[in-house]
């Protein structure tokens, strides 16, 4: 259910790499959300603080964890990330949502997922959604790009599922790597062919040119527009 915006306590931030960060805000009591969705963090704009401003973030958690959780990348000079930089534990945030159709379908088909960077957020939540609590059966697959090893995040949680559900399995893929990484290189384009299933529902989310360039490759090979879900930020 739509909120207005309200007031909750962070409950903890956790450095996920130099530049990303995972926060957990309590979830306030009447604020219910789909996996997947997204909310939108309220403050005061530092350009005029007369004025509030806000930026919207996916939400990583699914629906009945305890905390609402963001993986959020702080860019330099950005004025929300700025607002995240000097965030602690505790402090006072104010969040409206949720917003978003970046959801599950109500049947169950086999999923690929697609995510860049920070793009991951609402594709953890709906992987743990559709394979911890929906059980799914059928195929569901990863392809996740990230620029270099400093860059990696989220991998020991991603091989946790893996051990846990065998029909789940995903492959990280570095675009700009060190000489001495042995792993797949290249973007995440570049492997999409390997991921062509008629009947398979695509999530794509990551930055708005590899998520055009995805959904245009996979209408190339005949997916179906309505297969095809996409978020870009
Ligand atoms: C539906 C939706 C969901 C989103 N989910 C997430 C999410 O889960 N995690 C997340 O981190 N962000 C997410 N975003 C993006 C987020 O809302 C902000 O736009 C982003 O974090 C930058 O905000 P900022 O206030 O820090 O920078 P701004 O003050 O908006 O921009 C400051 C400067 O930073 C530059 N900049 C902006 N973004 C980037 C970037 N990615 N890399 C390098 N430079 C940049 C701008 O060009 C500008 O020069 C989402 C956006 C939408 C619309």
């Amino acid at each position: 259910m739509k909120t207005k915006a309200q007031k909750t306590k962070l409950a903890f931030k956790k450095l996920m790499t130099a530049d990303v960060v995972n926060l957990g805000v309590e979830r306030p009591e009447n604020f219910t959300y789909k996996t997947g969705q997204f909310a939108e963090f309220l403050f005061l704009d530092p350009k005029n603080p007369k004025k509030k401003t806000k930026r919207a973030y996916s939400i990583c958690s699914v629906s009945n964890d305890k905390n609402i959780e963001f993986l959020i990348k702080l860019v330099p000079n950005g004025a929300g990330s700025d607002y995240i930089r000097k965030l602690n534990e505790g402090n006072t945030v104010e969040i409206s949502g949720p917003y978003g159709h970046f959801i599950l379908e109500d049947k169950e088909e086999p999923l690929v997922f697609i995510a860049t960077g920070v793009g991951v957020a609402p594709i953890i939540g709906l992987l743990r959604e559709s394979l911890n609590n929906l059980g799914y059966k059928k195929d569901v697959r990863l392809l996740f790009g990230l620029r270099g090893e400093e860059d990696i995040f989220l991998v020991d949680h991603l091989d946790e599922l893996k051990e846990k559900h065998s029909n789940f399995d995903y492959v990280l893929t570095l675009s700009r790597p060190s000489d001495k990484w042995t792993g797949t290189k290249g973007r995440v384009t570049d492997y999409l062919s390997k991921y062509i299933d008629k009947k398979a529902h695509y999530y794509i989310c990551g930055n708005i040119d590899m998520a055009s360039d995805t959904k245009k490759t996979l209408e190339d090979s005949g997916i179906k527009e309505e297969n095809i879900h996409f978020e870009a930020f």
